[in-house]
């Protein structure tokens, strides 16, 4: 049987970031943290009996900020993980913080319980910058976060950048990223910065001024090159690693591995059928508290037809640094992969792609601009 990743969702923060769009509660009293995490706990429990002859080698606790829970609210639900799952010995178990929510209690409880893997938010290390987005913390509050967590013993630790932030130079992303490699942790992941609806800065929108197109690109070549010359190893579009530190549990979602998703707005994707919960956590713990199991949205519209399974995997696999093998995508598909992919000899000519080993792969330069060449070569299907 093949093994199953975990994702958790704790749908807190401190206070809701400019630029987030994900499913989080700024703010939550009277005990709505409790409730929630109680009805997470039955959750998982009672779902784990279903996979009681899978094992378990990653879990992720994601948010929102799962290092807001209180060290009693992280050792119930590591206590419900446990009873409802069997984990491998060397289970990745991940969990996301935010500087300002991390004390040296709670970072000694992750130890103890098991968690090898902290991601910290950090975004930049220019207060101003970290202002504008909406962020509760300063450099300062991170340097204190990332210092208690490795005197805790937390040895594989990823930050969190951003880049293309309003009114930000190459010049002040460049100061960001060796400020963050300077304190080696294991992991880098950077996102460009994209204003999504229902965002408070989709409201100001008109007033931001953001990097232009060359400028990103300037700020993403910086941060292949620098990361490069550090010891980085560009693994995924967005996703930095020394050697052996590559996420385990995000490659399951580029390599179309099967994951269970607990929590508002979490998916799922197992045997392949998938599913998510909706973005209530009042349906969630409600449901829940009535005995019943969260309703399983859109399990039969995700089921793909075969064309579209192709192209979802081709597009993952595509992500990777390591790129799509067209040998193992016939074996699996009995489909001629360069015939189906033609357009992809096109941009080899151009430069943004690679051949290496056999595969398909961007180079940084296709990375760049990844999702105008994926949309035309399916349009070229
Ligand atoms: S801390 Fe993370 S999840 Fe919470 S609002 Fe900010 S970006 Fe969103």
């Amino acid at each position: 049987m093949k093994n199953l990743g975990l994702y958790i969702h704790i749908p807190f923060c401190v206070k809701k970031c400019n630029y987030c769009d994900f499913y989080s509660l700024g703010c939550v009293a009277n005990g709505g943290i409790e409730r929630y995490t109680d009805a997470l706990c039955k959750h998982l429990k009672k779902e784990g009996e279903l996979y009681k002859d899978r094992e378990v080698d990653t879990v992720f606790l994601g948010g929102g900020t799962p290092s807001i829970l209180s060290v009693e609210l992280i050792k119930n639900v590591f206590s419900a993980i446990n009873e409802g799952f069997r984990l491998t010995p060397s289970c990745e178990i991940s969990l996301e913080a935010n500087p300002g929510t991390v004390t040296e209690e709670k970072a000694k409880a992750y130890k103890q319980i098991g968690i090898n893997r902290v991601s910290i938010g950090l975004q930049s290390v220019n207060d101003r910058e970290l202002n504008v987005l909406g962020r509760i913390h300063t450099l300062d509050g991170f340097e204190e976060s990332y210092r208690i967590l490795r005197e805790a013993g937390i040895e594989n630790i990823n930050i969190d950048i951003m880049y293309a932030l309003p009114d930000q130079k190459t010049d002040d992303f460049i100061k960001t990223l060796d400020t963050v490699a300077d304190f080696e942790p294991e992991h880098i992941s950077a996102y460009c910065l994209k204003i999504e609806e229902n965002t408070n800065f989709y409201k100001i929108r008109d007033t931001l001024i953001l990097p232009d197109e060359e400028e990103q690109y300037k700020m993403y070549e910086a941060l292949c090159n620098k990361l490069a010359a550090k010891g980085y190893e560009q693994y995924e579009i967005s996703n930095f690693a020394k050697k052996g530190g590559r996420c385990v549990h995000n490659l399951k979602y580029w390599t179309s591995q099967d994951y269970l998703g607990f929590g508002p707005s979490a998916h799922s994707c197992i045997d392949g059928v998938r599913y998510s919960y909706s973005e209530s956590i009042d349906e969630y713990v409600n449901a829940i508290c009535e005995g019943n199991n969260p309703v399983k949205l859109h399990e039969t519209e995700y089921e793909l037809t075969e064309e579209e399974k192709m192209d979802e995997y081709v597009m993952l696999r595509l992500r990777l640094s390591d790129g799509v093998s067209p040998e193992e995508f016939e074996n699996r598909f009995g489909v001629r992969f360069e015939k189906r992919y033609k357009k992809l000899n096109m941009y080899e000519k151009s430069g943004h792609v690679v051949k290496k080993h056999g595969n398909f792969a961007f180079t940084p330069k296709g990375f760049f601009v990844s999702n105008y060449i994926l949309s035309d070569i399916l349009e070229s299907i």
